[in-house]
């Protein structure tokens, strides 16, 4: 008999996020979004780190309603803003968090004039199973650009381009994002995690 995946659910109401998780981890574990658990509520993310965010969002859920689970959180480092925006990136523009245009507005506004435009992402993901947490860390690095360019993904996509590309991660195809994205790298070391431990 072929045993049934793994199932998790993944703490987030991103749908290309949940997209993007389900195409790098394949049939091997069955995802779950929050919506098939029945967890419509905003999940808080106040704490003072992008891991510790990872946790606390997957604490919430494992706590409330008792299923295995992951989190992400990502942020956006810009070295020549010293490390912002970091764990607000999210939160750069406006405090709803929804802005995705006014946060790369006001990015590209702080760095106008600015010749260090070096970044990086990072991405942590914290998994909670029987109770146990485990976190993973990807990172990409790469540059500002002047400008956006492109129409795919989504976020600070439009902005960022990676080392060793000439286009923007909203110029590629997410096969092509997710093969070198921090949170490509964060879910394939989640993935290969789960399979060591079935
Ligand atoms: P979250 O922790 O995944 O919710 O992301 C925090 C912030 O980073 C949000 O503003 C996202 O839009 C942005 N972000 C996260 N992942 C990516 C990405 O892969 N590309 C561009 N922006 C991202």
């Amino acid at each position: 008999m072929i045993p049934e995946p793994k199932r998790l659910v993944f703490v987030t109401n991103n749908r290309h996020k949940l997209e993007e998780i389900k195409a790098i981890a394949g049939d091997s574990i069955k995802i779950m979004s929050l919506k098939e658990i029945g967890c419509e509520e905003e999940i808080p993310e106040t704490a003072e780190t992008i891991r510790g965010n990872a946790l606390m969002k997957a604490r919430y859920v494992s706590e409330r309603y008792g299923v295995d689970c992951f989190a992400d959180d990502t942020g956006l480092e810009v070295r020549a803003l010293g490390g912002a925006p970091g764990v607000h990136t999210a939160r750069y523009a406006s405090a709803s968090g929804h802005d995705e245009i006014g946060n790369m507005q006001l990015l590209l506004h702080n760095l106008e004039g600015e010749c260090d435009r070096r970044a990086r992402f990072v991405t942590w993901i914290a998994l909670i199973e029987s109770g146990e947490e485990k976190t993973f860390e990807g990172e990409c690095v790469g540059t500002i650009l002047e400008g956006m360019r492109g129409i795919g993904g989504f976020g600070y996509d439009p902005v960022f381009q990676p080392e060793g590309y000439e286009k923007s991660f909203a110029e590629m195809t997410s096969e092509e994002k997710n093969r070198l994205s921090h949170r490509g790298k964060a879910t394939r070391k989640l993935i290969e995690y789960l399979k060591d431990h079935k």
